[in-house]
């Protein structure tokens, strides 16, 4: 579903990302992990084009993402058919990022609404149903400001599903937690890996990846070090920057 190729993102003079290879398989959990700094947001944020890549490129579903072919060559979409494509991609932060000045259930359908002209009533049933999905069923007329955080970012993960993404990105979705709430938001995310989801999710939650990845990634200063089956990366990695890393956080 995902296919990224060769893809370098620089910042004035510092090059962030080095020709990332990384694919994501319909269906599949793929685990990044890597040292601060390496270059996980930044890889991320170009899979949905909030940066864009210097070189190499980021398909999804066949896409390119940012570009449309015409004429034999890719043109940079206009922001409105962005933001259509990036609609496919669910995207989950560190920061829970709710509109504080809304209800539950209103973060959670102004997208749709907004983006996808979904009627109110329509666009509300489905918020009720990811609601009981994510735990919180009858927390629509809450507040973020009522929630703990754990119950914040169950909310963020159902507003990005209340898009339909074929693909959701999480960067360190239970790093701001404390450490008794990072439980019920991995089990969710658990459960939707489990349903079939297609996820791309940075963490530092070891457990997380041997449990629920298909595929661990590391990632160290802006190059792919290791790549594989959990087992293999998480237990018998070959890269020194790798070991040093999972020893640390192990
Ligand atoms: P962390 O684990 O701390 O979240 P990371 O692996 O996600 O780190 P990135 O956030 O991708 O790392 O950042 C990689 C490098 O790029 C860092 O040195 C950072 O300072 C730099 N960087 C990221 N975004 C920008 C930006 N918008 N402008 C300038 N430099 C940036
Ligand atoms: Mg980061």
């Amino acid at each position: 579903l995902v296919r990224i190729r060769g893809l370098s993102k620089s910042f004035g003079t510092h090059q962030v990302l080095h020709g990332v290879d990384l694919d994501v398989r319909e269906g599949e959990v793929t685990v990044l992990l890597g040292p601060s700094g390496s270059g996980k947001s930044t890889l991320l944020r170009c899979v949905n084009h909030l940066e864009s890549p210097d070189a190499g490129y980021v398909e999804v579903d066949g896409r390119i993402i940012g570009h449309r072919p015409r004429g034999g060559r890719l043109h940079a979409l206009r922001p409105r058919a962005l933001t259509r494509q990036r609609a496919g991609i669910g995207m989950v932060f560190q920061q829970f990022n709710l509109f504080p000045h809304l209800t539950v259930l209103d973060n959670i359908t102004e997208a749709p609404v907004a983006v996808r002209g979904l009627p109110r009533r329509q666009a509300a049933d489905r918020a009720r149903e990811l609601l009981d999905r994510v735990g919180l069923a009858g927390r629509q007329d809450s507040y973020p400001r009522q929630l703990s955080g754990g119950q914040r970012q169950r909310v963020a993960i159902a507003r990005a599903l209340a898009m339909e993404p074929r693909l959701m990105l999480f960067d360190e979705p239970t790093s701001a937690l404390d450490p008794e709430l990072v439980g019920e938001v991995l089990a969710v995310m658990k459960d939707l890996a489990a349903d079939g989801m297609t996820m791309l999710v940075v963490t530092h939650e070891i457990g997380f990846a041997r449990e629920a990845a298909d595929t661990v990634v590391f990632l160290d200063a802006g190059r792919v070090v290791e790549s594989g089956p959990p087992a293999h990366v998480l237990t018998t990695p070959r890269h020194d920057r790798a070991r040093a890393f999972l020893s640390a956080v192990l």
